[in-house]
């Protein structure tokens, strides 16, 4: 047992010293470091003044690394070298990068682990060193400010990353020296920021539109934790779109068809600049002198509102998918919280809140309030509170799921998801009358449960007997705040059911789970292959199942000697090649087998149609499976 360590007298720290903790939204365009003070939230500024940091990096040959504004100034000069929007790239393989990178200025160099590399003067770089790059900066910049080293910090994340683009976002802390107590949803932040998490139960609509991003969250609050009903939004829309539109708005005026692409960014340039006037002025002047043409004038509010209109409509339409995704009506949304630099433009407040029926809340500045945020929820997680307001969030390390047929894994709870948590999903059965159902539970990210751990099994009995695919099983697992699972199986249409009790957090350590996480980026592409071959035998398994039940019944009246032959062969040809691990040879032998076997399908079907005319009333027939 490990030996419990006490400090020298004197030495001990005192006993209600604070930690240093700080939220951190790491964005596309622009990142900002936020920290509670004295019981208030507030972003951090550097030796300027300036809160927000341009996500922009740009690597000078043998003279080291820029990063923000004057990185940002860089763009045109030296594209290659200067990584902007870094991420978009991150936690993407090389081929992703490829389509996504065919506008991108960069070199994109492939690696042995399938991650990009971009070339620049100072070296080949990953997404997730530029991002550390940031991240290196902001944690100096509290550091500072804040007079000490940082015990952790919040990262943010967009609700929709997935697992490997979550994980590079933590290498990316990780190689920046941070300690990272939690990666939050940015919508989850913007909520927090507003006390929404200490309010009533409630749903929550989270706008977030920024520089070439928008996003839309739908979140329900229950009992102190945010669930993600859904998100929605468009990645390649935002303030950018809105300069461009000015931008053109400008070359029009000026009689000026098209310019070139020096021009042409400069442009945008000045436009973002008028943009961000325009939110606080009715007419702004605009005075442009290029290489190519000049140009004097003025552009008041409404053109401009004019020239995004069609925008903003993109994104109430998103919105509305959002709602339907959710299962929601407008009028079920409590509130509309505005988040990121472009919903300050007046015109999409009152579009939004036009839409939603509700004025949108925009009391926090829309770009630090994902920061604020995720500061307050650092506060919390470096034991800054009392314990009476001692967050209930938490997150589950690993995924947990259900082993489905062909030995697959069958994510149930996404890992990262916020504890207390309660997630069900129907199964249903895979034989004519089975009356009982194996429910084994298993953690890990891999495809197959082989490659996952297993966590405890149990047995549904007393499953009335149906048809394969007639029961309807729902699974639930349930996470307490204090990491206990407890999955339970229920018959809905007998209300059978039984349950059992693990306990997973505890039981992997973190190298494990370090190593189980490596593995899954590792042989992400391998389990893919793995799974499609399981699908396939599985599929394999069914039909020949089912044809064989078929047979049985009435295969020797309604086919004749030869037929039935001609489907034996093919049964004992796809049996054959189950058993091998050629996925496109037992997808070739199910359809070939499928298409012999349709003659009879549809003899059974004019069989049993007959039947129930001569023996049943036609009322009967609706009732009938
Ligand atoms: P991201 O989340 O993508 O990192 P932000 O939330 O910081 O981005 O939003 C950046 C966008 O907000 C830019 O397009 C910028 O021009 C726009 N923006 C910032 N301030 C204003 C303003 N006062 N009026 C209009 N747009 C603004
Ligand atoms: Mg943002």
């Amino acid at each position: 047992m490990a030996l419990m360590q006490i400090s020298e007298p004197g030495q001990s720290p005192e006993p209600h010293q604070r930690k240093l903790a700080v939220g951190i939204d790491l964005g596309t365009t622009n990142s900002l470091v936020a920290t509670v003070r004295s019981g208030s939230a507030e972003t951090l500024p550097d030796e300027q003044g300036n809160t927000i940091l341009p996500s922009v990096v740009r690597y000078v040959a043998d003279a080291g690394v820029v990063v923000g504004s004057e990185a940002r100034a860089a763009i045109f000069e030296d594209p290659k070298n200067t990584i902007s929007s870094v991420k978009r790239l991150m936690g993407r393989g090389i081929s992703d990068v490829k389509t996504l990178g065919e506008c991108l200025p960069y070199e994109f160099i492939a690696s042995e682990t399938e991650m990009p590399y971009i070339r620049t003067d100072n070296g080949d770089k990953s997404p997730v060193e530029v991002s550390s790059e940031i991240l290196k900066v902001l944690a100096a910049r509290a550091r500072e400010t804040l007079g000490g080293e940082l015990s952790g910090a919040v990262i943010t994340v967009p609700a929709y990353f997935d697992e490997a683009q979550r994980q590079a976002t933590k290498d990316a802390a990780k190689l920046a020296g941070l300690h990272v107590y939690r990666l939050l949803n940015e919508p989850t932040a913007a909520a927090v920021a507003y006390g929404l998490d200490k309010g009533a139960e409630g749903v929550h609509a989270i706008y977030d539109l920024g520089g070439g991003t928008f996003d839309i969250s739908i979140l329900h609050l229950h009992k102190g934790v945010f669930e993600v009903l859904s998100t929605g939004g468009d990645s390649a829309l935002g303030g950018d779109d809105f300069d461009h539109a000015i931008a053109n708005w400008i070359l029009e005026q000026a009689g000026q068809a098209c310019v070139g692409n020096d021009v042409a960014r400069q442009l945008m340039e000045i436009a973002r600049g008028i943009k961000e006037q325009l939110t606080d002025n009715d007419n702004v002047d605009i005075n442009i002198a290029t290489g190519c043409f000049s140009w004097a004038g003025d552009i008041s509010r409404d053109t401009f509102n004019n020239l995004v209109d069609p925008l903003i409509v993109k994104t109430v339409r998103a919105c509305k998918r959002a709602l339907r995704d959710a299962g929601l009506s407008v009028d079920e949304i409590d509130d509309v919280v505005m988040v990121g630099g472009s919903t300050r433009v007046p015109r999409v407040r009152e579009k939004i809140a036009e839409f939603f029926g509700a004025t949108p809340m925009c009391d926090i500045d829309p770009d630090k309030v994902v920061a604020v945020g995720a500061s307050i929820q650092a506060d919390m997680l470096a034991g800054n509170k009392p314990d009476d307001e001692m967050v209930l969030l938490d997150v589950i390390p690993l995924s947990l799921g259900i082993e489905t047929m062909g030995g697959l894994m069958e994510k149930i709870i996404q890992r990262n998801t916020t504890i207390p948590v309660a997630k069900a999903q129907e199964f249903t059965t895979f034989k004519d009358g089975q009356t009982a159902l194996a429910v084994h539970v298993i953690q890990g990210e891999r495809e197959l449960i082989s490659d996952n751990r297993s966590l405890a099994r149990f047995e549904l009995r007393g499953i009335p007997p149906m048809v394969a695919g007639a029961a309807r099983i729902r699974v639930t697992y349930q996470v307490d705040a204090d990491g206990l699972l407890s999955v339970s199986a229920k018959e809905l249409t007998s209300d059978v059911e039984s349950s059992v009790q693990v306990k997973p957090s505890y039981g992997l350590s973190d190298n494990e789970v370090t190593r189980m996480l490596k593995d899954s980026f590792e042989f992400a592409a391998g389990d893919k292959d793995a799974r499609a071959l399981a699908e396939e035998q599985v599929e394999a398994d069914r039909q020949l199942e089912a044809i064989r039940q078929a047979l049985n019944e009435n295969g020797d009246v309604l086919l004749t000697a030869e037929e039935c032959s001609e489907l034996h062969a093919l049964m004992d040809k796809l049996s054959l090649v189950r058993r091998g691990d050629d996925t496109v040879a037992i997808r070739k032998a199910i359809d070939e087998l499928n298409t012999t076997s349709e003659v009879f399908a549809s003899r059974r079907m004019d069989q049993s149609i007959n039947q129930a005319l001569s023996g049943q009333s036609i009322d009967s027939l609706g009732e009938e499976k």
